[in-house]
């Protein structure tokens, strides 16, 4: 690890392997299919790794959609909350399945999907979600994502086999995701018989300490029989939860009433989706030293937020900032021209290995 210059986020693969063996205990014991969501991660290099426990990726654009296909393989679904016409034909020679938002989009691209013999689904909106935030929440007022009424749902049956339904958000809450998932079988069961395949989404944080796997499984099978479905879970966070940190340096430490300790990162930059939802990084809490860790952009609230230490902090120390894989990675961009954070991999062997390191000639070409 010495000699790796700072920032760079750690895919730790040890910890990865944890998530990815509940993924395949899951799907063993339901009969469930897992495909990772990759708006959530799309590290490809962390792919030849957790291929062996998924089977495949889906995706929300054409570019992601073509990094599944070309970088994981396996099953390859597209989603898109709307396809272009110039993207269509080429979305649809790499899917396996694809999922239509809209009856309008199926109206528009089904028969094209037809005509390469590909299957297609529309999303349906249940109309609850597990989301809390506004900006998050699917089943929000006026939401564009997916079809509820059923009578339009059945519009689209001789043209469907499935249908995707994406409520949950990290609903670590077994016996609300069973209360859910009875309240979409009472609205939509009719409905759902008809199908042969049913994606339940994302956002079900079944790889997290003390989360009853089993009964979830269980739970599963049971849906996936009375309704004679595939199951298909999309799961982004939970594949990828805990494996990852952020590692930087401190550059200074400042006080003007509080130690402020000065990071080589930016939660604008690096970890962005905690700013936007008003979090705070999970940071060292260990300690009677008291800190907050900012990052080096010119942005006054550039606050990953307040951190504990054994010993006081000198210039140069390392600090591990934890959880930094999930809707991180995917989000990074160059505000300030700080240097990105490359990517590296700790092996099980612990050996860290660098796979990917963003110099100047990126910062430039990805303006013009
Ligand atoms: C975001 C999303 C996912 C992944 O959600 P996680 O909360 O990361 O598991 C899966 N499917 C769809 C349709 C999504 O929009």
């Amino acid at each position: 690890m010495a000699g790796l210059q700072t920032p760079y986020y750690l895919i730790d693969l040890a910890k990865l392997r944890g998530n990815m063996e509940k993924i395949a205990r899951l799907r063993e014991r339901s009969g469930a299919k897992c495909l990772l969501a990759l708006k959530c991660f799309a590290t490809w290099s962390a792919f030849d790794f957790m291929r062996p426990f998924m089977d495949g990726t889906t995706s929300s654009s054409l570019f992601e959609l073509r990094l599944g296909h070309e970088e994981f393989g396996k099953e390859t679904h597209a989603y898109s909350v709307a396809w272009a016409d110039h993207e269509i034909d080429e979305a649809i020679s790499y899917a396996d399945k694809i999922i239509f938002n809209s009856l309008g989009q199926l109206d528009r691209f089904g028969d094209r999907a037809k005509a390469k013999g590909i299957q297609a689904g529309l999303r349906l909106n249940p109309r609850f979600s597990t989301s809390g935030f506004d900006l998050a929440d699917p089943a929000r007022q006026f939401s564009r994502l997916g079809e509820w009424d059923l009578p339009r749902l059945e519009q689209a049956l001789d043209r469907i086999n499935g249908v995707m339904i994406h409520y949950n958000c990290e609903n670590r809450d077994f016996a609300l995701f069973d209360l859910q998932l009875t309240r979409i079988e009472t609205e939509f069961g009719e409905f759902l018989k008809k199908l042969d395949w049913v994606s339940l989404g994302g956002g079900i944080h079944f790889t997290g300490d003390d989360y009853p796997l089993d009964a979830l499984a269980d739970r599963l099978k049971a849906f996936s029989e009375k309704f004679g479905v595939q199951v298909f879970l999309e799961p982004g966070e939970a594949s990828i939860t805990g494996s990852t940190s952020l590692e930087v340096t401190v550059l200074d430490i400042i006080n003007n009433g509080k130690d402020v300790a000065i990071v080589d990162s930016s939660i604008e930059a690096h970890m962005l989706d905690l700013l936007i939802y008003r979090e705070t990084a999970k940071l060292p809490q260990d300690g009677t030293h008291d800190y907050q860790i900012a990052g080096k952009t010119c942005l006054a609230g550039d606050i990953f937020g307040d951190a504990r230490f054994a010993e006081r902090l000198s210039i140069g120390d390392r600090i591990s900032i934890s959880d930094a894989a999930g809707y991180t990675m995917v989000k990074k961009n160059w505000f300030n021209g700080v240097a990105m954070p490359s990517i590296a991999l700790r092996e099980e062997d612990g050996s860290v290995r660098l796979v990917r390191a963003f110099p100047y000639a990126d910062y430039k070409s990805s303006l013009s």
